[in-house]
């Protein structure tokens, strides 16, 4: 009698273990993403998921701080007599 259970990912006996999962949900309307459309599921998803940010539902946080500011130099120039 040979046990021949040696599936790839194959989760334990205690259930546990959620297999990989080949398809994401689409972050639009939670369908089984496509591959060529990853993540979104049609190219419809993925237009309205485009719209979203160029309408700029998506907040975008402008943690952005300007390096150059403020700055004297004043370790350069010692050629004082
Ligand atoms: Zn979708």
């Amino acid at each position: 009698m040979s046990a021949a259970r040696n599936k790839p990912g194959a989760p334990t006996d205690d259930g546990k273990v959620v297999p990989l999962r080949k398809a994401r949900a689409c972050p639009i309307c939670d369908k089984p993403s496509v591959r060529s459309l990853y993540p979104f599921c049609s190219e419809r998803c993925r237009q309205i998921d485009l719209n979203r940010w160029l309408t700029g539902a998506y907040a975008i946080p402008a943690a952005e701080e300007d390096p150059g500011s403020g700055g004297d130099g004043s370790h350069d120039g010692g050629d004082a007599a």
